[in-house]
């Protein structure tokens, strides 16, 4: 799960890292009130959305009066916010972030991330703050500097002084940023993160070391132990149809192609598409049912399936374990009627009560596909596919 920045920060100063003193506005009245409160004499107006690269999108300003915070206020609320984490079709901006400016000597790059490779707790440090990393890492990778951390041993201050002298922060600002490190990989651990980064980092005038964007990933699976970042959760900033996939608990994620999959057990699905690739169809999404697939779930993954217009035909693969095939068919003749289905759809079923499931689906009077075996059901749907066209 991803968070905005200005959720990012609350997150942050609660692990006592420093950050622009700032809040939230929903409206251009709101982004006056927030930026007379914290009284000037520059103001940074900020577009929250879940991507990146919003300052070369046009999404963050600087504001030297209160007008100039009310002028870019409302030129960036409602704005369709490009930057190269959108995608072309953007994100339109829904809530800013008024925040103090802050007196930037230099912009550096942290992160903490968890390393599956080494099954370790990365943490890396650059420099070159303020460009993308993936920038970075391609052009000058000898300027990112990286720690493994042990979770067990934890964070050593010698690792996290090497990286802060190492990344040219002076000598009398390390402690500060030996401070911040080790409390950016308290706040990484205890809030079940996958991704905790800053970017920039930036040392002050003063020698003082501040967190000028922050950004997030949270483990899906931990979420259930910190309702405090469960509440940060935009749908605004989510894929509608995924959304709607969880609400029936289904794992749906769209994909570039059109075969829509309809099948239970990730390890079943993945395996689904990779047949459908080698007959030369490409899957539109992934889609998981789960082990309890009632009709009212299966009616609601055909819907969400079909709203995909890129959509040419469906393929059902179920495997019958605890969840019955009948179960299934009923379930698929029931949304096949209710969607009136108007694309090409084929179905595989086998195990429990699979004789009775078939037999549901061919009596159904339904112009459905049966097939028996994985490659039987890819090569059909795939032939229907190209057939439509
Ligand atoms: P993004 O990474 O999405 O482009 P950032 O929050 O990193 O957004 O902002 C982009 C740049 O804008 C920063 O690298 C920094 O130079 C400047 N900036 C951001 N916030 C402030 C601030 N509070 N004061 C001064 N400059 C800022
Ligand atoms: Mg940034």
């Amino acid at each position: 799960m991803k968070i905005h920045e200005y959720q990012a920060k609350e997150v942050l100063r609660k692990f006592g890292i420093r950050t622009p003193k700032g809040g939230p506005a929903f409206s251009v009245e709101e982004a006056l009130e927030v930026a007379k409160s914290l009284g000037g004499p520059v103001w940074v107006v900020k577009a929250q959305i879940h991507a990146g690269g919003r300052g070369k999108g046009g999404g963050v300003k600087l504001a030297r009066s209160l007008d100039e915070v009310r002028q870019h206020a409302s030129a960036i609320l409602g704005m369709r916010l490009v930057t190269h984490q959108t995608g072309p079709e953007g994100q339109i901006v829904k809530r800013l972030l008024i925040e103090e400016g802050a007196d930037i000597k230099h912009e550096y790059y942290v992160s903490i991330l968890t390393d599956r490779a080494t099954q370790k707790v990365a943490v890396l440090a650059s420099s070159e703050g303020g460009m993308e990393i993936e920038e970075v890492a391609a052009k000058t990778p000898e300027k990112i500097l990286k720690a493994f951390i042990d979770p067990i041993v934890g964070f050593p201050d010698e690792e996290a002084e090497r990286l802060a002298r190492g990344i040219g922060i002076p000598e009398a600002s390390v402690p500060a940023a030996v401070d911040t490190l080790k409390k950016l990989y308290t706040c990484y651990m205890e809030t079940d993160a996958s991704l905790a980064e800053i970017n920039p980092l930036i040392l002050e005038g003063d020698g003082g070391i501040k967190a000028l964007d922050a950004k997030f990933n949270f483990d899906d699976n931990a979420l259930f132990r910190h309702p405090e970042i469960v509440a940060y959760r935009d749908l605004d900033e989510e894929d509608p149809d995924e959304v709607e996939a969880s609400k029936y608990g289904l794992s749906y994620i769209a994909l570039d192609g059109n075969i829509g999959c309809l099948v239970n057990g990730a390890g079943l699905a993945m395996a689904t598409m990779d047949t459908i690739k080698l007959f030369g169809g490409e899957p539109a999404n992934f889609l998981d049912v789960g082990g309890g697939a009632t009709t009212e779930k299966v009616t609601a993954a055909f819907k969400i399936m079909l709203r995909n217009p890129k959509v040419k035909g469906i393929l059902v693969n179920i495997f019958g374990g605890i969840m019955r095939c009948d179960t299934i068919a009923n379930g698929v003749v029931a949304a096949a009627r209710e969607v009136q289905l108007n694309v090409p759809l084929v179905v595989r079923m086998k195990g429990t009560n699979e004789d009775i499931g078939k037999k549901i689906l061919a009596e159904s009077g339904l112009p459905i596909i049966s097939a028996e075996t994985m490659a039987d059901a890819a090569q059909k749907i795939v032939a229907a596919v190209s057939a439509a066209h």
